[in-house]
């Protein structure tokens, strides 16, 4: 759409504004409240760098990092398919959060003793809220890959990817009814996004699992570790087994070493 504006390089990662960020200059709160509504996309800055270090743990870059005025999108080089690692990436950045107002929890009688102990509570709820609203079990939102990864072990990953996108377009619907009753019309706009986030969501998971049976491939690529592998016992459940080397000779077959 637009050409994101390049902040910076940040642990390797490239962070980027997009132009319609500047939207929220047009918010009645930005006004009064611009250094609160700056540090409130710092802490979505450090939220999406939660992912983005926690995914470099599992061996996956992040391309960048872009804000946008709804929020922050990292851009993993690739998608985890374990279901251990896709929770741990999806749950780190809401913990950054929660850490961030633990942090200021902890130093609000300094911070009140400057005089900024207003501004540090608002922030400190804010954390709470981007924690909470991240947590939801639906997609988009970081919960709605964490309602995947826990029930993608048990009904399958394309079966749990449809189930947390339909939780999300339901949300999506109900919360923009309830804002266009009371005429929030940013909430509106956020509503709609989230219903065609939790679509795209879905669609790309749908095709990529497709393609992976379409094409043969073994159905996983997670690493297992030395002296094992994955077996599945079928409806998507899988285990780690030893990898047992036969030692008896097998008629018919050819066991010379060369
Ligand atoms: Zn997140």
């Amino acid at each position: 759409m637009f050409k994101s504006w390049k902040l910076g390089r940040i642990a390797g990662i490239d962070v980027f504004l997009h132009p319609t960020f500047l939207l929220i200059l047009l918010l009645p709160a930005a006004a009064t409240r611009l250094p609160l509504l700056l540090a409130l996309f710092g802490c979505v800055l450090l939220h999406e760098f939660g992912h983005a270090l926690a995914a470099r743990r599992f061996g996956i870059d992040t391309a960048d990092i872009t804000l946008y005025p709804i929020g922050g999108v990292a851009r993993l080089t690739r998608m985890p398919r374990a279901p251990g690692a896709e929770l741990l990436i999806a749950l780190a950045g809401p913990a950054v959060n929660l850490a961030i107002a633990a942090g200021l929890y902890l130093t609000l009688g300094l911070f009140t003793s400057i005089g900024a102990g207003r501004f540090v509570v608002e922030l400190l709820a804010m954390n709470l809220v981007l924690a909470a609203f991240n947590m939801i079990p639906a997609f988009p939102m970081d919960g709605g890959r964490v309602l995947r990864a826990l029930l993608g072990g048990w009904i399958g990953r394309a079966r749990a990817t449809t189930f947390a996108a339909s939780v999300g377009r339901a949300l999506a619907v109900g919360f923009g009814i309830y804002s266009l009753l009371t005429l929030s019309f940013f909430q509106v706009a956020l509503a709609v996004f989230i219903y065609m986030a939790a679509g795209a969501e879905e669609a790309g998971v749908l095709a990529e699992e497709a393609r992976r049976r379409g094409g043969g491939e073994r159905d996983l690529d997670w690493s297992a570790p030395p002296g094992y592998r994955w077996i599945t016992s079928g409806r998507g459940v899988w285990r780690l087994a030893p990898i047992t080397v036969s030692t008896q000779a097998t008629p018919g077959a050819d066991h010379r070493w060369r």
